[in-house]
């Protein structure tokens, strides 16, 4: 792997050193916050509760490894104490969300990934960035490499998001360069799990919470888009492994599951494994919709080891019982089978 890595230490940052989750109550964050925790991190979560759910953490509350503190990295940072590593989870990352608020998006992509690399550098931290597979935008080659440069709009609506991350990447690489920092890229496809939110607005959480209801699965555009979903065990994993990776590991990785499916057979899938009496309602397809996603992750396998190991079948299994609770807590009618 070509780096672009001058200067090496090659130091493993302690479990006594601290661990700096942003975006820490989110989907992903919440998952790697429990994670860090079993393997005896200390840990200090910090999100400002946009999208983060304090439910996501709140089996953490009281535990001595773990602090809460509620911010907006867009704002300077509060004094955290000394930070051994950081993962920067936080974005909003579901189109309806972070297009809800564009300019803030852009600026918790931009002005938030600058507050943490100040932050890294000042405690000679690792910082591991969490981009995404959206910097490839609307891609013309699948599978997509590392070194596929992409095919983003810089004025639609997803913008704000794709471009927010691809400048991070660039902050990250001079960082990097410029001062030093130890820094860590990781571009994250498709992830789908328990926690997620039933109303994020993302394909697998609308498609299971509306077969749940018997209401009708919105397939946007025809359905022949493609994705490729990745079980939330496996991501964490993978970010921990890059995490933990030497400091001359510092270009982009794509992590994510390699197997790809057109939106129309999540469609089926969901419908069939839930036995719903759900129809499909076919509607507009979002305005620079990628027609295809499906990360090329030899990178991960060769500097990793890593691969994911869940099935979209056994993800899905794991996953809609959640669902089905939320579902139940919310008093909403459910006409098919837990
Ligand atoms: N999608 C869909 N129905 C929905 C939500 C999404 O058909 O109710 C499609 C969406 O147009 C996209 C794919 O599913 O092609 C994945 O969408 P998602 O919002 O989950 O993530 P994206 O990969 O677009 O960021």
């Amino acid at each position: 792997m070509n780096s672009f890595l001058t200067r090496v230490d090659g130091r493993t940052p302690s479990k006594r050193q601290r661990t700096l989750v942003a975006g820490g109550a989110g989907f992903l964050g919440g998952h790697l916050c429990d994670k860090l925790i079993e393997d005896g991190h200390r840990v200090v979560c910090m999100d400002n509760f946009l999208t983060g759910c304090r439910s996501n953490v709140a089996h953490l509350f009281g535990h001595p490894l773990f602090t809460l503190i509620e911010h907006d990295i867009v704002a300077p940072l509060p004094d955290v104490g000394p930070i051994g590593q950081i993962y920067n989870l936080a974005c909003a990352a579901s189109p309806p969300k972070y297009q809800a608020d564009p300019l803030h998006t852009f600026k918790s992509n931009v002005i938030g990934a600058l507050n943490l690399l100040d932050l890294a550098g000042c405690n000679n931290a690792r910082i591991l960035q969490s981009s995404t597979s959206e910097i490839y935008g609307d891609p013309e080659i699948s599978p997509q490499p590392e070194n596929y440069r992409g095919n983003v709009n810089t004025v639609g609506p997803r913008s704000c998001y794709d471009e927010g991350k691809r400048a991070v990447e660039t902050l990250f690489y001079e960082y990097h360069l410029q001062r030093g920092v130890r820094t860590k890229i990781a571009r994250i496809f498709n992830t789908y799990g328990p926690r997620m939110s039933p109303s994020d607005g993302r394909v697998v959480s609308n498609f299971v919470v509306q077969a749940l209801a018997g209401d009708a699965v919105t397939v946007f555009g025809d359905g022949s888009q493609t994705r490729s979903f990745c079980y939330i065990s496996d991501m964490i994993s993978g970010l921990m492994a890059l995490m933990a990776t030497p400091d001359t590991v510092c270009d982009p990785v794509n992590l994510g599951n390699p197997t790809e499916f057109t939106v129309l057979q999540l469609a089926r899938s969901v419908i069939k494994t839930l036995k719903s009496p759900s129809r499909m309602r076919f509607v507009d397809l979002p305005v620079d919709d990628p027609k295809q996603r499906k990360p090329d992750i030899s990178r991960a396998m060769q500097v990793l080891g890593w691969s994911p190991r869940v099935s979209l079948s056994e993800g899905l299994a794991n996953t809609i019982p959640y669902f089905a609770s939320c579902a139940k807590q919310d008093g909403l009618p459910m006409l098919v089978a837990e």
